[in-house]
């Protein structure tokens, strides 16, 4: 039997009202996690940063050593900065079936529904490990996953399965994008507007760039498609830009961001290679004939890898059948289930709510999706004890 759902609504509360956006401190609300678990008499082990201002949190209840399903979500939330909110972000409130607040989507309910499941998982004689991992900052490129995921078969156990509770309605998600994304530094020479010849104008350069980028786009969109994402092509984009000081001077710097959202099989080193090259013979090379300080520098920022379930390892089929479903999709988010998979732990992606509430003002998670979810992890605690 599944827990009812009020203890998940609870726990939901409890975990909302931590601001964990992700440049602030998650640890009091890993502390809380870890208080929860030890009541129920579940050991923790923290995974923290080198300043100990965050932490991923592993834990296991059930039978020790190798093996097990890992219930994997990140604790950290996206900034409510510049959102209108009809109520207060980090107090969840319920309004006809629906839990408002920051996170209750995209994903402490899904951390809530894993915590209210302990003290059922903590009555059964579990013949299957059940692994609880939370993570940190994921909305920043799922860069705090990666040292917990490191750990795995070291001094944490390797999970057989890993379920990551993104939000998909509880549908089964086997497929996702990569993104990979760059910063690009186009250092010009600043000169009176009047006498550009004396100047190098990083903005024009930034320009070329932009255009070539665009013909990328364009190029990417030719390629052989995947008709299971929607768009089924790898996009590219640029999401930033920042550059001169005032009307009449010629600019000495402009700063852009830009992405690529690749399909799964591309790795986008291609893309990569393109631009730099675009960047030294077209920009580089002729903006130090005027200025020799002059220059574009391209860093890449993030990359997480595409997401495709491995076919051979039992995970699409454990997930459909706990799910009560026949069929998988592929999404354009990323997630944490290719860092896992990368790391020796087969993934998918399954959770409750829905991803277009994720992000937004007045986000929200129906409470029929937590009860769901707790059907799912109910069938979960069944089969771990088979
Ligand atoms: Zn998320």
């Amino acid at each position: 039997m599944a827990p009812p759902v009020t203890a998940a609504k609870e726990l939901l509360a409890r975990l909302v009202a931590f601001d964990t956006t992700s440049h602030k401190s998650n640890i009091p609300l890993i502390r809380f996690v870890e208080d929860y678990l030890g009541q129920h008499g579940v050991e923790s082990v923290r995974v923290p940063t080198a300043d100990g201002e965050k932490a991923s949190l592993f834990a296991t209840i059930g039978p020790a050593g190798a093996g097990g399903i890992a219930l994997s979500g990140h604790t950290d939330v996206v900034p409510v900065t510049g959102q209108s909110w009809d109520t207060d972000p980090f107090t969840l409130t319920e309004r006809d079936g629906m839990l408002y607040g920051r996170g209750a989507c995209d994903m402490k309910g899904y951390l809530a529904c894993v915590l209210a499941m302990v003290p059922e998982l903590k009555t059964r004689k579990l013949a299957t490990p059940i692994h609880i991992a939370f993570s940190y900052d994921e909305e920043v490129g799922c860069t705090g996953v990666r040292p917990m995921v490191a750990e795995l078969g070291k001094t944490l156990p390797l999970p057989r399965v890993v379920f990551v509770g993104e939000p998909t309605t509880m549908a089964v998600v086997d497929a996702h994008k990569g993104p990979m994304r760059w910063s690009v530094n186009v250092t010009g020479r600043a000169s009176h507007s009047a006498l550009p010849h004396l100047g190098v104008n990083a903005v024009t350069y930034a320009g070329l760039l932009l255009g070539e980028l665009t013909r990328i786009e364009e190029e990417l969109k030719e390629r052989e498609p995947d008709p299971r994402f929607d768009p089924p092509y790898t996009t590219l984009q640029v999401t930033q830009i920042d550059g001169g000081n005032a009307s009449n001077i010629v600019p000495a710097a402009c700063w852009f961001g830009w992405e690529i959202r690749r399909l799964p099989g591309f790795d986008g080193v291609d893309v990569d290679q393109r631009v730099r090259r675009f960047a030294q013979e077209r920009c580089t090379a002729p903006m130090q004939r005027t200025a020799p300080e002059s220059g574009v520098s391209i860093d890449l920022t993030n990359a997480v890898p595409p997401f495709q379930a491995d076919a051979t390892s039992g995970a699409v089929p454990l997930a459909l059948k706990l799910a009560e479903q026949n069929a998988t999709f592929a999404v354009c988010y990323a997630t944490e289930a290719s860092l896992f998979q990368d790391g020796g732990a087969p993934s998918v992606v399954c959770g409750p709510g829905e991803i277009a509430q994720a992000h937004t003002p007045n986000e929200f998670v129906a409470i029929a999706e937590l009860e769901k979810c707790l059907a799912f992890l109910g069938r979960l605690a069944e089969w771990a004890e088979g």
